[in-house]
């Protein structure tokens, strides 16, 4: 069975790797690849804060709840590993700030999972994803113990300062712009990023800039995470979507390749191929 993953951010390398977990022992002709046009330090992920979060995702939609907690479930069990730090794990504490209460491929596959993020249009339109630009700077500042992150419900999501120590450096954001899809780095972005987390946190002026990046959160009013059969030439493809993650792809990606995973079961009970019950499903 060949398996065509498109996608190597943190949502495309995840769903690979549950699947191949969770496969390999029971389909010994699973043969999975990964393609993707840009691979870490390169990707939207390699962006991110890094801050697992569930507040932002879509709350009319319970199975993103579960999602959420599968992900902070597998991370916390690895956190004490010898391997965390690498892997960029850690436990922080920090505040949330709040003025006001808030309202609360063509071919060559049997099975092609698309882990395209915000690009997802280009392979197969779709009118409800966008770009929602973010901008930080990540600084050297190892005094920064705790996160910050202020909220302003007038102005929106993501878009008022925030200060997130990780564990090479503390990033500094506050900027979403949707529609926009420029992967340069912006001067007036940069002054409101600096202003606004030098105001919160005044010790800031003194931290050493180590890099500043910008990337593209995959908008969508939901995470697209189904199967679609497609059809190539005279054979039918087997799509699975996993996309859309928006501000939060870290927070939620191990639940959704979990999802991802037994979608993928599914397709092989169909197919017949399932000799035996894959382990953890
Ligand atoms: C400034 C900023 C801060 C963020 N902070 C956080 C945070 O603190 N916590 C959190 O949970 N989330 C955060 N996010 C959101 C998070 O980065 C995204 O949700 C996540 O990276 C999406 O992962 P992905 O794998 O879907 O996309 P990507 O990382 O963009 O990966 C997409 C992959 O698909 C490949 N690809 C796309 N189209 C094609 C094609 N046609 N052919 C071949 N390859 C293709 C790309 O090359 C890439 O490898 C932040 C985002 C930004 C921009």
């Amino acid at each position: 069975m060949r398996v065509v993953v498109i996608g190597a951010g943190v949502i495309g390398l995840s769903t690979a790797l549950c699947i191949h977990e969770r496969y390999r022992s029971v389909l010994p002709s699973l043969d999975m690849r990964v393609y993707a046009d840009r691979f870490t330090p390169l990707t939207n992920t390699d962006v991110a804060a890094g801050l697992c979060q569930p507040y932002l995702s879509d709350p009319r939609n319970p199975q993103e709840a579960d999602w959420n907690q599968q992900t902070f479930d597998h991370l916390l069990s690895r956190v004490h590993s010898p391997n965390a730090a690498n892997v960029g794990l850690a436990l922080v504490s920090g505040y949330n700030l709040f003025h006001e209460a808030i309202p609360v491929a063509r071919g060559g596959a049997d099975v092609i999972i698309n882990c395209t993020g915000v690009w997802a249009g280009s392979l197969q339109p779709d009118p409800l994803l966008q770009p929602g630009r973010g901008q930080i700077i990540k600084v050297d500042a190892p005094w920064m113990k705790h996160f910050i992150i202020t909220h302003d419900p007038e102005k929106g999501i993501y878009k008022s300062p925030y200060i997130i120590p990780g564990i090479q450096a503390v990033t500094l954001g506050g900027i979403f712009q949707l529609g926009n899809w420029s992967e340069v780095n912006n001067i007036q972005d940069h002054n409101t990023i600096w202003e606004g987390c030098c105001r919160l946190e005044p010790t800031l002026q003194d931290a050493k800039i180590v890099a500043e990046l910008t990337g593209l959160r995959p908008v969508r009013p939901q995470i697209r995470l189904e199967r679609e059969q497609l059809r190539f030439a005279s054979s039918n493809t087997e799509v699975i979507h996993n996309y859309g993650h928006g501000g939060y792809g870290l927070t939620i990606h191990w639940g959704c390749a979990l999802e991802a995973a037994k979608l993928f079961g599914k397709v092989l009970e169909e197919r017949k191929l399932l000799k035996m019950p894959p382990p953890h499903l």
